[in-house]
């Protein structure tokens, strides 16, 4: 059997880690190739060990510089850059895109076209470049398979239809960690409380923008990127156990919904097994189902509690709104890490950012390519720091 070859854009992050879990269970099946970090210097040793791949790259140079002299002697090339890849010599059945951040969009770009499948975690690059990502996958013929929970249903639910078949489609949140904190206690929240998400295990950033519901704005954007029915059918729902990803209301009196375990492993190993029901490979509580399903609750989500949602205004969709509006809550989340803003100011902020007179001039921008995508995003970052430094 040809082993199928494998390359993980951030295979030190937690989608990088699940997926890794996956692959290790059928080394006959695969063959991994690829990895690529940013800085965490242990795991990085471990990954070359464990896997001996023929590409590394590592984004953070002091890290680079120590990897490359220890391992001199061993089989793995290492780049410091994507730019400096070998991309001829590249062949990949399946990439995984999950660097975190717009830092993620030039290399998801890169690796369409030496990469049969892409499953797609990355979400700032949907949201910033799908119009690039579309394009490329057509012209190379890669197949792009989104892999955020809620997308991954999307995709399934609503497969073979047409806008005007579908009344309402829900994406769920959990709430997050502060879904029932009193509302006077939130200025006191620290960073280390808002990256606690009840539910699932998942990078800082991400946790982050889960706990005050940025995660479903970016969702939201990333929904209607990759499923372009109108923008009024999606709502965002909240539904505290993770249990149900999204609900999709069919015009004839039904409605469909994919319900799995609050866990990345499925969405992600039915994206590489292609819902094959006999791969078998996480099926590990079916007893529970019937308890579960009694406790699922569903609430309309409290505008007071989570005013981000309110800046999903129709100006917010198009053009270059979403880099700006990614690019922005990217430098207060730093921010927020650091202890230099609070919590509740990030919304405050944002608004600033997107309410701004040189908001619109950005803002209008259609279809940018990649330069200009960072340029936009470039000055998103700058008027931000400016905002917050008065
Ligand atoms: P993470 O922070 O755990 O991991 C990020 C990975 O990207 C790490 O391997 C890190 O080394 C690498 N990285 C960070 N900055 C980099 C840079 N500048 N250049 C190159 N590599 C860099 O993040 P995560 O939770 O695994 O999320 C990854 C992506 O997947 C995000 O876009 C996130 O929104 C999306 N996603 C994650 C989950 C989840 O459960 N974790 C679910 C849905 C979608
Ligand atoms: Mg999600």
């Amino acid at each position: 059997m040809i082993k199928k070859k494998i390359a993980i854009l951030g295979s030190t992050g937690s989608i990088g880690i699940t997926s890794l879990k996956i692959f290790k269970k059928n080394p006959k099946k695969f063959d991994i190739i690829l990895l690529s970090a940013n800085s965490n210097y242990t795991l990085i040793n471990f990954q070359i060990k464990k896997y001996k791949p023929k590409f590394f790259i590592i984004n953070n140079y002091s890290v680079f510089n120590k990897i490359k002299k220890k391992f001199k002697k061993s089989k793995t090339k290492f780049y410091n850059k994507f730019s400096e890849l070998p991309l001829k010599k590249i062949k990949s059945d399946i990439t995984i895109s999950a660097i975190v951040g717009i830092a993620g969009l030039e290399p998801t770009i890169k690796f369409i076209n030496c990469s049969k499948k892409i499953l797609l975690a990355n979400k700032e690059s949907i949201i910033c470049g799908w119009h690039i990502i579309k394009k490329n996958s057509l012209r190379y013929k890669t197949k792009i398979v989104p892999i955020d929970s809620e997308h991954f249903s999307i995709d399934q639910l609503t497969k073979n239809h047409k806008d005007e078949d579908i009344k309402k489609i829900y994406i769920t949140a959990s709430g997050g960690p502060f879904l029932r904190k009193p509302l006077k206690n939130f200025k006191n929240i620290k960073a280390k409380q808002a990256a606690k998400h009840p539910n699932w295990k998942m990078g800082k950033k991400i946790s982050i923008d889960s706990s005050n519901m940025m995660n479903k704005v970016l969702e939201t954007i990333e929904a209607y990127k990759l499923f372009p029915f109108n923008k009024n059918k999606y709502e965002i729902i909240v539904h505290p156990q993770s249990l149900i990803h999204a609900i999709v209301v069919f015009k004839n009196g039904q409605s469909k919904f994919l319900y799995h375990d609050s866990d990345m492993i499925i969405p992600i190993s039915n994206a590489i097994y292609e819902n094959n029901i006999n791969s078998k490979i996480f099926i590990k509580d079916r007893n529970d189902f019937m308890m579960k399903f009694k406790n699922f609750k569903f609430e309309k989500i409290d505008k007071k509690r989570f005013p981000i949602v309110t800046l999903l205004k129709k100006s917010i969709y198009n053009n270059s709104g979403p880099i700006i509006l990614n690019a922005s809550n990217e430098v207060l989340v730093q921010k927020f890490i650091k202890g230099e803003i609070s919590f509740s100011s990030i919304y405050r902020y944002l608004k600033a950012v997107l309410g701004g007179k040189d908001f619109k001039k950005y803002a209008i921008k259609k279809a940018p390519s990649i330069k200009e995508i960072y340029k936009i995003d470039k000055w998103a970052r700058i008027r931000t720091e400016k905002i917050v430094n008065g």
